[in-house]
Formats: structure tokens, sequence, C-alpha cells
């Protein structure tokens, strides 16, 4: 019987971890499928304050890590194949293992949106990535597409000229969701080409097991075209990691967790902190404090039981 469960390990799982175990809560963290979430897999933070000359994601999540270690927090590898909030103590599975705890915080964070297609899926890793800065950089002398109309994708396709010859963003529409600063960067690299209105309808080559190119329909008038690249970056949004906590947990229409009074969820003793419940702010910086506020809430929440019995 654990007093605490955190789910998740990124920003917010490990600032909650530090905090709950500052508390002598002795926290269990389940790691989940991305351990450290999405600050291992960017480079220099330049905005978390107290970093005056920035500091790599991977080394800011680390030390994190070390420090909620350091204060008692456990961690175990896994992913959370199921819960059971409705009764306390609550349960949660990893696979054929079960754990119970009396407080929960959710910090599962989001994961990468795909376009859904089976060569996409199948030529992941082959050419088809969802990270310009974990792998950029096998793309140097190459050409890329980036598809995505957003900050991501605009964000994604400047730093891949730093590697890549022509950096080609695909986007379905010819209004821009971007803001206006990145969109008139993106605009000003002559490395970067933009191709609207189309829509990606296959991957092509898995008898290669690589990207070769990319069949693209023009949404206006449905003429289609091959795109020739060896790799393309898929930069359409996050999906927040809720599944299992569908029916449980209430969410809303995106399948974010509602957090009510900050880090409350719709159960009692449930916390949510992070981009798990957040898909407006989503920084390093708001998910590290939402993970406190959880924390905190959770500390009060068994200290009220406590008394109560
Ligand atoms: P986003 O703003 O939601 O944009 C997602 C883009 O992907 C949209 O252009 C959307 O097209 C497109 N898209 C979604 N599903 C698609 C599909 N199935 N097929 C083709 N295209 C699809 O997501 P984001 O760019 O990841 O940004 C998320 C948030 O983080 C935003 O608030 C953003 O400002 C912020 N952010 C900021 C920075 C920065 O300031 N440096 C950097 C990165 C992110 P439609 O437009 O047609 O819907």
């Amino acid at each position: 019987m654990q007093n605490v469960i955190i789910i998740g390990s990124g920003c917010a799982g490990l600032t909650a971890a530090i905090y709950a175990a500052r508390a002598n809560l002795k926290p269990m963290v389940i790691d989940g499928h991305e351990p450290g979430g999405q600050l291992t897999i960017t480079t220099m933070v330049e905005n978390y304050p107290g970093f005056p000359d920035g500091i790599m994601g991977p080394d800011l999540i680390e030390n994190m890590r070390k420090q909620a270690q350091r204060f008692g927090a456990t961690f175990r590898a896994g992913v959370v194949t199921g819960v059971d909030l409705a009764k306390r103590p609550f349960r949660v599975e990893m696979g054929t293992e079960s754990f119970e705890c009396q407080a929960l915080i959710v910090a599962a964070g989001a994961s990468a949106r795909l376009l859904g297609l089976e060569n996409e899926r199948k030529l992941m890793g082959h050419g088809v990535t969802t990270c310009a800065t974990c792998d950029g950089y096998f793309y140097r002398g190459k050409e890329v597409a980036v598809v995505g109309g957003g900050d991501t994708a605009l964000e994604e396709a400047m730093f891949l000229t730093k590697f890549a010859t022509k950096v080609t963003v695909v986007h379905r529409r010819n209004e821009f969701r971007a803001s206006k600063i990145m969109l008139d960067r993106a605009h000003a690299n002559e490395k970067i080409k933009f191709l609207t209105p189309y829509v990606v309808t296959d991957v092509l080559d898995c008898t290669k097991n690589s990207v070769e190119s990319l069949r693209l329909r023009e949404t206006n008038n449905g003429k289609t075209m091959d795109l020739p690249v060896h790799g393309v970056f898929v930069a359409i949004g996050h999906e927040p990691n809720t599944k299992v906590f569908r029916g449980k947990l209430e969410m809303d229409a995106a399948g974010y967790l509602v957090a009510k009074g900050g880090a409350k969820s719709s159960v009692k003793g449930v916390f949510v902190a992070g981009d798990v419940q957040d898909h407006v702010y989503r920084q390093a910086v708001t998910a590290a404090g939402s993970g406190c506020m959880a924390a905190i809430e959770a500390e009060r929440f068994l200290e009220a039981e406590e008394h109560a019995h």
C-alpha cells in the first residue's frame, strides 16, 4: 500500500514527487511510456527560470529525478494499463502487477498526434518521426517534409534547416495556426518551402523500409502529387494520455482531464498535473507548478483524512 502514486515522470510528475517526498509521503512514481516526458526530447531550454544560460532538457529532467530520489521517491519502469478509482484505496495496474494507494496524482502528459496512415506507422523510426530535435541530425544533406501548420511545425522546420538542404512544410489549409512571428521567420528562411493546401494520403516506400516520398492531395481540386523526401516530421499537435481514465475521471471533448480548483480531479483523492490537464500553456514551468499544486493537495487530503480518523 502506497500513500501516493504518481503516474508520469515528466516535469509535472517529478515536481509532484519532490514535494510529496519532502512531505514524507514516500511517493512511488510510475515512469510511463516516455520516461522523463517531453523535455527528454528537446535540446536547450532557455525559458525555465533559474538557468540564465539555459539548460539541456534531458539534464533538467535528470536533475529533478535525482532531487526527488534524494528525498525518498521511488521509481517503477512501466506503463499503467488500468485503474480502479471507484473506491479507496485506489488500484493502479501495470500489466500483471497491481498497486494500491491512498492518493493518486495523474501526470501522464500528452503524446505526439499522428496522421493515422498505415505506412506512417510502419515507417516510424525509418524516416517518419515526431521529433526534429531527436532525429534531425540523421537528415544532414537530405530533403525532408514537416506536416502541420502550428508553431511546432514551423519550429521543427526551422530547426531542421540546420541539417537538411530543403524543408517543405505541408499544411492542409492556406491559413496557418502558427504565430505571425514564427511564420515570418519561416518565410525568411530560404531553405523552407511551403506547400498548401495539401493533405498527406500516403508515405512511400514501405517495400524499401525507408521514406522515399509523400503522396499528397491538393484539397481544393483533388489533384495528387508525390513529393520526394527522405524524412517526414509529423508535427500536428498532441493527444493527452488519458485512455485508461475514460469513464473514470472527467475529461473535456479532446480527452484532457478536467482540473477543478487547481489540481483536483472529479474523484476525491485523485489529483492532476501537467500536460494531461493543460492544452493551453504546456510549458515546463507551468507543468512543474501544477505538479507542486497536485502534491500539496494530495498531502492536505491525506492529512485531513488522518485527522478524521
Ligand atoms: P496546434 O497549434 O494544435 O497545431 C496543429 C497543426 O496541425 C494545425 O495546423 C492543424 O491543422 C494540423 N493538424 C492537426 N491534425 C492534423 C491532421 N490529422 N492532418 C493534417 N494536419 C493536422 O499544435 P502545435 O503546433 O503542436 O502547438 C501547440 C501549442 O504549443 C500551441 O499553443 C503553440 O502556440 C505552442 N507552441 C509554441 C511554440 C513557440 O512559441 N516557440 C513552439 C511550439 C508550440 P489546422 O490548422 O488545419 O487545424
